[in-house]
């Protein structure tokens, strides 16, 4: 039997070695962390339970959904969305573009007319070639400049001519225009693949990492990969231990699996300096009082907030704030081009909470926590897809596998992972029997 080695405990590896295990083959998981969970691990602090940042559960694939119920059992809840932006100084509800009757008149008319424009007349760009282009075509100029374009600068960093579409038609809503003129007629219905969401009942989302863990092989942490000899087959670790692989599963971020390898031939080399990423500066936060009620998050298009969106804790479970407090999660974008002050960013984000009405009155902050998360979103630009192809097919040729969100370099959620780990434990074990 092969022997097969995954560098990193997130849910990517968590699940893979799950699904592994289905399937009578074992493998050995090595973390760079005390703990396994990735971005899917969830602090607790002063009472509070905080995960890196807002972690919801969505579902299109029926298995997934039915394995993480099986997994977590009781211990999940199903809450429907309440989601704003924050526009014209009030909290409009999300998503934007089918909301338009809550703008002020006049924007509304805008929205509405240039939206016609382009879906009865077809005017604005034929063939997207860029994500700019796609959203004129799409939504017209009014939503376009009041909503999708701000927001999306104040998010990715990058000038939007530089981005691809590719991602966006599976997860922004583009509505009909019945869909508007039926959402300002009062019809109200569910848009978006997050109008409603799964969330741990009690714990955060670390509660599924846990829930595969229980079923998957050994993980040995604190065991950072510092080196990859591809010809030996061996990793090295920071700790001074080596591993011999026959098959390498790595779900470390490709940017840093590529300063890892030994020998790295000069023609591949250049292809992972092209990747590009957004990083997410979270700043979590305990609050005293009931702050948001029922409110799940909150987006903020432009740039007169510090952060692009809030979202709230205690209202995916009462069990993540101690009883009278608010537990909150921050989101500040920043890039390697377009760096934040770190040092500075508390004291903007706790006045830019106070300016918008989300910490009002005597209303404070009695705890933090902060994640800084350097590779958060991989950045579709015009040289991602073929970048990303190279790259893997290069790794492949030499047993290694790379997958999970920075692994194989895409827009994954965790449904996706998981989808992504059941197929890479089929393909490793050849095996189609179902699991
Ligand atoms: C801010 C944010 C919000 C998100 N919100 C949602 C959401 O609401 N819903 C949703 O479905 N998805 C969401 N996602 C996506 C979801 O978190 C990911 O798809 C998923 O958790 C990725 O898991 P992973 O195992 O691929 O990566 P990771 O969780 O990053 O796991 C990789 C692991 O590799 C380890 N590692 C790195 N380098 C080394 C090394 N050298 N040696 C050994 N180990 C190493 C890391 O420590 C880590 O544990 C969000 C992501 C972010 C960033």
């Amino acid at each position: 039997m092969k022997r097969i080695t995954i560098l990193g405990a997130g849910l990517s590896g968590i699940s893979l070695s799950y699904f592994l295990k289905k399937l009578g083959v074992d493998s050995q998981i090595f973390e760079k962390e005390r703990r396994a969970g990735g971005v899917c691990s969830s602090h607790i602090k002063d009472g509070f339970t905080f995960d890196v940042s807002g972690h919801l559960l969505h579902f299109r694939d029926k298995e997934v959904f039915s394995l993480v119920r099986s997994l977590l059992g009781d211990n999940l809840a199903e809450l429907q969305r309440d989601a704003r932006v924050y526009n014209f100084n009030s909290f409009i509800p999300y998503p934007f573009q089918v909301n338009l009757s809550s703008l002020p008149p006049a924007v509304y008319r805008d929205c509405l007319s240039e939206f016609k424009k382009v879906r009865n007349n077809g005017s604005g760009p034929k063939r997207p070639r860029n994500f700019l282009d796609w959203i004129y075509k799409n939504f017209g100029r009014g939503i376009a400049e009041h909503f999708m374009i701000p927001y999306n600068l104040k998010f990715w960093r990058t000038p939007l001519e530089e981005l691809s579409h590719s991602w966006a038609d599976r997860l922004v809503v583009t509505p009909s225009l019945d869909d508007i003129e039926d959402s300002a007629n009062g019809r109200k219905r569910r848009f978006g693949y997050h109008s409603h969401f799964y969330y741990p009942k009690k714990g955060g989302i670390e509660e599924l990492i846990k829930a595969f863990k229980r079923e998957s092989n050994e993980v040995f942490p604190r065991h950072e990969a510092v080196e990859i000899d591809l010809k030996k087959r061996v990793v090295e670790f920071r700790n001074g231990s080596r591993e011999k692989f026959d098959i390498l599963v790595s779900t470390m971020p490709l940017p840093e699996l590529g300063k890892i390898i030994k020998k790295i031939p000069k023609y591949i080399a250049p292809y992972f300096n092209k990747l590009r990423w957004v990083s997410i500066y979270n700043v979590n936060l305990g609050m005293d009082g009931n702050i948001m009620p029922g409110r799940h998050w909150i987006y903020f298009p432009h740039r007169d907030t510090s952060f692009f969106r809030v979202g709230f804790y205690h209202n995916f479970s009462s069990y993540l704030a101690p009883p009278g407090k608010s537990a909150s999660y921050v989101e500040v974008s920043y890039s390697k081009e377009r760096p934040i002050d770190k040092k500075g960013i508390a004291k903007d984000i706790e006045s830019d909470l106070r300016k918008v009405g989300i910490l009002n009155g005597s209303a404070s902050i009695c705890c933090d926590q902060i994640n800084d998360i350097e590779y958060a979103y991989p950045v579709y630009d015009k040289h991602c897809e073929s970048t990303r192809r190279a790259i893997l097919k290069f790794l492949y040729d030499k047993d290694i596998i790379s997958c999970g969100r920075y692994g194989s370099w895409r827009y994954f959620s965790m449904e996706d992972v998981i989808l992504e780990s059941k197929r890479v434990a089929r393909s490793l074990t050849k095996n189609a029997r179902n699991i």
